[in-house]
């Protein structure tokens, strides 16, 4: 399936599996008959079509459970890690007010994490410390300990970062945490399914799920909590019907739900296969790259980071020339990551690469369905539009000329 071999591209080809996933059709197949045959509402407790839902709800929950190590009961399934990290930290804040409201958080977090604690902090509601990470991505953990306060209610810190990849150091940051009797939440979008995870070794007290970064659906995603050793309580956002033992009211999307049960299953069954070729596929990129170009950066820690993710800032191009380049392949660029604006990407910002740096990045980010023929040909693409772009640079004919660019004074004529 996922190594078939074939000399016929199509395109554009898709390198974007940091952004969204195809849906596994296994798990398409599992999902449809939820939406006909087996239409019942879960929480219909008289006749078998209500019980058939239920039952199947009730899988689900065991298979994301197993996927990270939980216990069903501390599953709660939501719309998306969005509202995950919204329950995570509106629900710790307000749950915990008597015993403070101070969060800590990085700079380098997903916008639904940032956005809700610029929320909190408008609102009075909580004082957020944002970390610097170190320029590999990694999150210093000195600095979180000195970061911790009498009144820090909740340390949010992501599994695997969607624009560099980088898996930060989950355990030792969990070992932290539960020794200053802080709760570590930590937004697992990207890493479920991707790199082993265990809430019990890693001691992580709330995690957000995501279907669609996983090979399910779109729409469906789910929070852990931890029910012991700490009990963590999370007031909820939603209110209406209690359902989800009262933390997320509405009525379950069963179909939804088995999907992103039967992804989180697929996800384990086939990590370590999958993590192994997309680990060689993306050093295979990454050499091939160097063997033909000069002046390319990788951004995020080199082997600490997600299989499938690739960051790398070509110099001496221009970045809007370079995605115009690429139109054949699916790709993100650090200068559209943030929505529609042009702004460089604050995640590659943080890590102190400079405006023209963050420009000229590219996220590459390979999954499931790539092909060796498909890394072939962007390989090829990549290179070819570099080339073409630092032919046409007056300041990269300068550098191969030995200048140095530094000790250049320019004049505006
Ligand atoms: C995609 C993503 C989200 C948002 O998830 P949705 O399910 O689309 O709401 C949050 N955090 C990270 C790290 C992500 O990659």
């Amino acid at each position: 399936m996922s190594n078939e071999q074939s000399t016929e591209v199509k395109t554009p080809v898709y390198l974007d599996y940091q952004a969204t996933t195809p849906m596994d059709p296994r798990v398409l197949e599992e999902m449809l008959p939820y939406f006909t045959e087996k239409f019942g509402n879960a929480a219909s407790r008289n006749h078998q079509y209500g019980w058939v839902a239920e039952q199947a709800v009730e899988t689900a929950r065991e298979r994301v459970a197993k996927a990270i190590g939980a216990s069903p009961k501390e599953i709660v399934f939501t719309s998306g890690a969005t509202e995950s990290d919204n329950i995570a930290l509106k629900g710790a804040v307000e749950m915990y007010r008597s015993r403070g409201k101070h969060l800590i958080t990085v700079e380098t977090e997903h916008k639904a994490v940032l956005d809700v604690c610029k929320y909190l902090e408008r609102s009075g509601q909580a004082e957020v410390t944002y970390l610097k990470p170190h320029r590999n991505g990694l999150v210093d953990l000195e600095q979180l300990e000195a970061a911790i306060r009498e009144d820090t209610i909740m340390v949010a810190i992501m599994a695997a970062n969607n624009e560099i990849g980088v898996v930060q150091p989950l355990a030792e940051i969990g070992k932290l945490c539960h020794s200053k009797g802080v709760l570590f939440f930590t937004d697992a979008a990207q890493a479920v399914g991707k790199i082993p995870l265990d809430v019990e070794a890693m001691q992580i007290d709330v995690m957000a799920i995501s279907g669609h970064k996983m090979y399910g659906p779109k729409g469906i995603g789910a929070l852990y909590v931890r029910r012991r050793k700490p009990r963590v309580r999370l007031a909820p956002v939603l209110h209406g019907g209690g359902h989800e033992r009262g933390m997320r009211s509405g009525t379950l999307p069963v179909p939804m739900i088995v999907g992103l049960g039967k992804a989180a299953e697929l996800g384990v069954q086939e990590m370590e296969q999958e993590a192994k070729r997309l680990t060689e596929i993306r050093e295979r990129f990454w050499k091939g790259l160097n063997e033909k170009l000069d002046h390319i950066q990788l951004n995020g820690h080199p082997t600490q980071r997600l299989p499938g993710n690739l960051n790398v800032s070509f110099e001496y191009v221009e970045g809007e020339g370079l995605m115009m380049a690429m139109k054949d392949l699916a790709v993100s660029s650090g200068s559209a990551c943030t929505s529609a604006s042009l702004e460089p990407s604050y995640v590659l910002k943080s890590l102190g690469l400079g405006d023209d740096l963050a420009h000229t990045s590219i996220r590459f980010g390979f999954g499931r369905f790539t092909t060796d023929a498909e890394v072939d040909y962007a390989l090829a693409k990549v290179i070819e539009a570099v080339s073409k772009l630092r032919d046409m640079s007056p300041l990269y004919e300068m550098v191969k000329e030995g200048i140095d660019l530094s000790t250049i004074e320019w004049t505006v004529h």
